[in-house]
């Protein structure tokens, strides 16, 4: 572009060249660079009319489009293009599709997390996407909820770690890398507490509950530089969290520092007219959300007269306005945009997309996030002679729900009704057939299906216009399905089930009532149980699921989430022993949706440990899976038990491996504040190391706690250290039966 103005010149400093653009800019001009709009529209009036700054959802001809209306606008302001490339790359077709980020929790391996999100970097960035909405820092606590499968699992540690992680994988070396992206920390804050589950229902959540759980992670994701914070749904205390000022301003930019852009919610400014009612019209929605310092207004497309509105009306000042354009216009000139727009590039696509590369990775990312639950030693399967494996269940070969939300045909976005080339998934009976013995025999049958879509007898669409989601209807277990996979079962040495939900009953809007597996999986796992050939239970699922008896006495119970595109094939390998389970639970599994929350980290001090009708004991505890070994703990020692506030609690313990495989152990450490000023959690996850343990051998692991972080929220709301006696926990997982402890005191 020629520099007939200093703000093309790219030699002149970006505050000078911001004030120059920002001064020619009309209010038009300046209020459609806030708007976000949904690129499935018509392209020509988002860019020419509504003028906006950004879009999403933008199809891969779309994209190409964009650029060029961009050079038909006056000012010629790039755009920033942005997408859910939630566990990849998702809706770019033939894209690396990798495990979910709950699935990719379950690796507890920062390193891998974020050579996952590098990658989803360099191909996003090579199709022309600039900016993407992760990671979800939300901390799951109701497994009703529909977006489990979209966050780290429940600690608040753990999410920080992988967070953390993930926004330097997407943010590479930098604005100026021209393989980085923007990450987004969402969704600011407190959105996953639900209520019963309830998708965007009011949080009921006070600043201190806040503070405690619900904003380390997203403090850690501003330390780490991560550019973009995205706002949720809820409304907490009756304030609509876009309206939020004491946490958009007070908290993340008055005391964390952060100077990056805040984007709202889809359509957030809208619900507060039509959802919350908050707000008589657009114009008070609009001055609501820019004075409580939002930047950019996702698919809010009456935002644009609102507030121009609302300026007319003295209800906010082009001032106000200034302040998000300057930010985003900032951004704009810090991404290089204007020299280099990063539009398309096909040549670096053909490269990039879905390289063998970052096929190899995600392979091993499915591996590592496998999770052993249960193994009565039917585990790993003997290789010597032949063997007949019955392959059952609906999600035994079903692409999408290896997938799982936000990818292909998952519902989101238009240009993929058939999802991703068929050949780029292994699901689980394409990995079997591949890798077992050329003596063995592989045969399928689903016996069963989950749920099918009826409209929404609440009509076919929301106030706002938006598609109103159909209902998931459970289907019935059918005889004829059941009897022809008992008959496989029973002519089988082994029945690897296959069961979980699928994309219609995960994601926004999508929660559920119950845990239990729909449709006609139990029946199924019930049938294939009374067969008495062993069964081995894998769960593809978004969430853990409540499970019947008949599942919980199988012989082996593998919890694999929505493993991605190798995901069948990291499964054959593990029910063949050509890999170890490595993977751990990064959230806790329930007995009865009645358990409800059931994390971990509760907080001392409720009346007993026990339903009058049943434990509160979880099903599957945060931090619990199996390997094809045993690993015994011992000989846990503290140093120097007296630490200073400003010193570490430096530990050693002993792990020795009984069995004739190796192990990946992963050494979980609580901590345990044992009298405090305020009720606080018995123990929490401050530190945790992978250790490789070969078979037969003891290896001494060191380990350190900073007391810095032996840290609660008091009564006022500060995060402090109180001084006085504390347990050091350390173990395989959260159960307190299952951890060694040893005292030290912070001076
Ligand atoms: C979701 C966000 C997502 C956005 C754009 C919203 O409805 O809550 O997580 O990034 O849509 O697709």
């Amino acid at each position: 572009m020629p520099a007939d103005f200093p703000y093309q010149d790219s030699s002149r400093p970006t505050t000078e060249r911001v004030e120059d653009l920002l001064g020619r800019m009309t209010l038009p001009e300046k209020v459609g660079q806030m708007l976000q709009l949904d690129a499935r529209q018509d392209l020509g009036e988002i860019v020419l009319e509504k003028l906006a700054g950004s879009i999403l959802h933008t199809s891969p001809a779309k994209l190409v489009e964009a650029a060029e209306l961009v050079a038909r606008t006056r000012l010629r302001i790039p755009l920033i293009t942005a997408e859910d490339c939630i566990h990849g790359h998702g809706f770019w077709p033939g894209a690396t599709v990798f495990p979910t980020q709950l699935a990719m929790a379950a690796t507890w391996d920062p390193e891998l997390v974020e050579k996952v999100a590098r990658i989803t970097a360099i191909e996003a960035a090579a199709t022309g996407i600039h900016w993407t909405f992760s990671p979800v820092l939300c901390i799951a606590r109701d497994l009703r909820w529909g977006r489990v499968d979209e966050t780290f699992g429940e600690d608040p540690y753990l999410i920080g770690e992988l967070g953390a992680a993930m926004i330097r994988g997407y943010q590479g070396g930098g604005l100026t890398d021209p393989t980085a992206i923007l990450a987004t920390a969402k969704h600011f804050a407190g959105y996953s507490e639900t209520q019963g589950g309830r998708d965007a229902s009011e949080a009921d959540i006070s600043r201190r509950k806040l503070r405690s759980w619900f904003l380390p992670p997203f403090e850690r994701a501003a330390q780490e530089g991560c550019a973009v914070f995205m706002l949720g749904y809820q409304s907490m205390d009756g304030v609509p969290i876009t309206a939020n000022k004491w946490l958009l301003n007070d908290v993340l930019k008055d005391e964390w520092g952060f100077t990056g852009t805040l984007v709202t919610d889809w359509d957030n400014v809208g619900r507060m007219v039509w959802e919350q009612k908050v707000c008589a019209d657009y114009a008070e929605a609009a001055a609501a959300a820019v004075k409580a310092g939002n930047d950019v207004v996702m698919v809010t497309p009456a935002f644009f007269e609102g507030a121009q509105e609302a300026i007319r009306r003295g209800l906010l000042t082009e001032n106000d306005i200034d302040a998000a354009v300057r930010r985003i216009l900032r951004l704009k000139f810090e991404l290089g945009l204007f020299e280099n727009p990063r539009t398309p590039d096909a040549e670096r696509q053909r490269a990039v997309i879905g390289a063998p590369a970052h096929t190899e990775l995600n392979l091993e990312v499915a591996r590592r996030s496998l999770v052993l639950l249960r193994n009565d030693g039917v585990l790993p399967l003997p290789s010597g002679g032949s063997r007949r494996i019955a392959v059952l269940g609906p999600n035994a070969h079903d692409v999408s729900a290896q997938l799982g939300d936000w990818a292909g045909n998952s519902g989101q976005v238009d240009w993929m009704p058939d999802g991703h080339p068929r050949e780029l998934t292994s699901t689980v009976l394409d990995g079997l057939l591949k890798a077992v013995p050329a003596d063995w025999e592989v045969v399928h049958e689903p016996g069963a299906e989950i749920v099918r879509l009826v409209p929404d007898p609440d009509g076919e669409t929301f106030p706002d216009g938006q598609p109103r989601p159909a209902i998931a209807q459970p289907i019935p277990a059918s005889p004829l399905r059941l009897t022809a996979a008992t008959a496989a079962a029973e002519q089988a040495d082994y029945a690897v089930v296959v069961v979980g939900d699928t994309v219609d009953l995960t994601g926004e809007g999508k929660s559920t009532a119950t845990l239990e597996l729909q449709g006609g999986q139990i029946a199924l796992l019930d049938a294939v149980a009374a067969t008495g050939t062993p069964m081995i239970v894998v769960l593809i699922d978004s969430k853990p699921h409540v499970l019947p008896p008949s599942a919980l006495e199988a012989s082996a119970i593998i919890q694999a989430f929505n493993p991605g595109m190798r995901g069948g094939q990291a499964i054959a390998e593990l029910l063949l022993g050509l890999i170890e389970p490595t993977g751990r639970m990064p959230i806790s599994a329930a007995r009865h949706a009645g358990q409800q929350p059931i994390y971990y980290n509760q907080l001392r001090g409720q009346h007993g440990t026990r339903y009058a009708d049943l434990t509160q004991d979880p099903l599957f505890a945060f931090g619990e899976g199996l390997s094809y070994t045993t690993v015994v703990y011992d000989g846990l020692t503290i140093g120097e038990p007296d630490v200073p506030a400003d010193g570490v609690v430096r530990a050693t313990v002993r792990l020795t491996n009984t069995g004739t495989r190796p192990a990946l152990e992963t050494v979980q450490v609580y901590v345990s504040d044992l009298v405090t000023s305020v009720t606080w959690a018995a123990r929490e996850l401050k530190a945790y190391r992978q250790v490789s343990v070969p078979a037969g051998e003891s290896v001494t692991v060191e380990l350190e706690v900073p007391a810095s972080v032996c840290t609660l929220v008091d009564a006022d709301g500060r995060r402090v250290v109180e001084a006085g006696d504390f347990e050091l926990l350390v173990g395989p997982d959260s159960r307190p039966s299952s951890l060694h402890s040893a005292k030290f005191r912070i001076s």
